[in-house]
């Protein structure tokens, strides 16, 4: 498929603005004393300066601390050392001085840093001991570190295996062990050592993984080392500050009709709607159009010409809602989606996270609204603890919605009998509207030129005219057929 993308021509100074006096404020987080932990700790916290959860604290922290193995996938700077280093301190029995605990990491520097960063947490009760064990400075030190007890130990897998052989380091009374920067860990080959460091713990232990990116070979490891792991994955930070998530709560017969009524309070120029299922597509594709929308539905029933189709139209701004099953809009990547319309809340949370991440791609901010029955409340709580972010509930009366005033699709689909095979260019159909039929540059769209049949995105204003002149004129020196494509 070629395609031309005229840009500016498609953005008129009305592009869609959301509410502005309703945007939310900076998140302020979660404090940490919804949680089970103890005093003492809470006060080194607040010394810290550690005044609320980060979203993946928020996600981890409640999971961990009631005993759960956990996958945990946040990017860089997160705050992932607290999350695992708050469950396992407040599970250590000082009295006991005996290794309790060990985290893996995969370079001496995390190492490092972790060893920091679990020594300051470590000071709410007094005479805990945390050791560092990295490849590239003497074993012997180590040894006798070790000899003198310590409660936690965190290493490279390396120097750890190393402890293990010599018998310098025991790990009876252990019953948490973390791999942290898993990812890391594995590009840097060190999936053997940990499998011989895990088979070496007890089996009946915690285990936490934590992770940057989630890779393939994470999934197999966790399913080697970890029992039954609840999982709890952050969006890119990227996506998840431009990405403005609402929730509306609606009885189920009166969804359909609030989907029209987020449309025209946010206008957004182009929006991707989820349905569950096909019928319901259907049916929102049906009130939508009775409404006055440019809506199309992508079923899984279309052949591949009509699918195309209807995705040209899309990306050329002549049809301002998509509505479409996951199965549907799987591999579907559009740019500028202005929001996603979640018409059910799906019950796989990992499935709503990608349905929301295609809106709020690169610059653009983003529109991810949720419409859900009281008895769809459960979904939204588990999605919102796999993201780590506090729902944001709506009225759906407090939509200003405006009548009579549709929000039109910018640009009309014209269909040309004739394309590639035909010879036909991108440029030879800019070339007969701008040249001949005297229409400007800006008027004219994307178009695309498939193997038959060749679409030009054109404003609304033109659409009669340009299929006049169009038909009147001449396309690589032939008469051709054209139509205006009704959304
Ligand atoms: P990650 O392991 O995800 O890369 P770190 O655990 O190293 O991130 O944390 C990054 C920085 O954020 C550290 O300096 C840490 O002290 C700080 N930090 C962690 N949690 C909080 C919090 N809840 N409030 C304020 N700062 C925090
Ligand atoms: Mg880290």
């Amino acid at each position: 498929m070629t395609t031309l993308n005229d840009t500016s021509s498609e953005h008129p100074a009305d592009s869609p603005s959301g509410p502005s006096s309703q945007s939310p404020a900076a998140d302020p987080g979660l404090p940490f004393d919804g949680l089970p932990l103890p005093l003492a700790m809470l006060d080194i916290l607040r010394q810290l300066d550690y005044r609320s959860m980060t979203p993946i604290q928020a996600a981890s922290l409640p999971l961990a601390l009631a005993g759960h193995d956990l996958i945990a996938q946040a990017k860089t700077g997160s705050g992932k050392t607290a999350a695992f280093a708050l469950p396992l301190l407040t599970r250590l029995d000082v009295r006991r001085l005996a290794v309790q605990a060990m985290v893996l990491c995969p370079t001496r520097e995390l190492a490092d840093q972790v060893t920091q960063e679990i020594r300051r947490l470590a000071r709410f009760e007094a005479n805990i001991k945390v050791l560092s064990l990295c490849g590239g400075t003497p074993m012997r030190p180590q040894r006798d570190s070790l000899e003198h007890g310590a409660h936690v130990v965190v290493g490279t897998p390396g120097r750890i295996m190393d402890h293990l052989e010599r018998g310098s380091l025991k790990l009876d009374a252990l019953n948490t062990l973390v791999l942290d920067e898993a990812d890391r860990m594995l590009d840097m080959g060190f999936h053997d050592d940990i499998a011989y460091v895990a088979s070496r713990c007890p089996s009946a232990r915690q285990t936490l993984l934590f992770s940057a990116t989630y890779p393939e070979g994470i999934a197999s490891l966790a399913a080697r080392f970890l029992r039954t792991p609840q999982e709890v994955k952050l969006l890119e930070q990227h996506a998840g500050s431009k990405i403005r998530q609402r929730f509306y709560e609606v009885d189920h017969p009166a969804r359909l009709q609030a989907v029209g009524k987020l449309l025209r309070h946010y206008r957004p120029a182009s929006t991707l709607a989820f349905c569950n299922t096909r019928q319901q597509c259907r049916d929102l594709v049906e009130q939508l159009r009775a409404e006055g929308f440019a809506a199309l539905a992508l079923s899984g029933e279309l052949e591949q010409r009509e699918r195309d189709q209807v995705l040209i139209q899309f990306a050329n701004r002549s049809c301002s809602v998509l509505v479409a099953t996951d199965v549907a809009a799987r591999g579907l990547d559009i740019a500028q989606l202005e929001a996603v319309i979640n018409v059910d809340v799906t019950p796989d949370p990992e499935i709503h996270i990608h349905r929301i991440g295609r809106t709020g791609r690169g610059d653009e901010d983003g529109w991810a609204l949720s419409l859900c029955s009281s008895a769809d409340k459960r979904r939204v709580a588990s999605i919102a603890q796999m993201m780590g972010f506090e729902p944001e509930w709506h009225a759906l009366d407090e939509l200003t919605a405006e009548e009579g005033q549709p929000l039109q699709a910018p640009m009309v689909s014209l269909l040309i009998l004739g394309g590639r095979k035909d010879k036909i260019r991108p440029a030879d159909v800019l070339g007969a509207l701008t040249g001949e039929a005297g229409f400007k540059r800006e008027q004219v769209g994307k178009i695309t030129v498939t193997d038959q049949l060749t679409y030009v995105a054109v404003q609304h204003a033109i659409a009669r005219d340009a299929v006049r002149r169009l038909s009147a004129g001449k396309l690589k020196g032939r008469k051709v057929n054209v139509r205006a494509l009704e959304v």
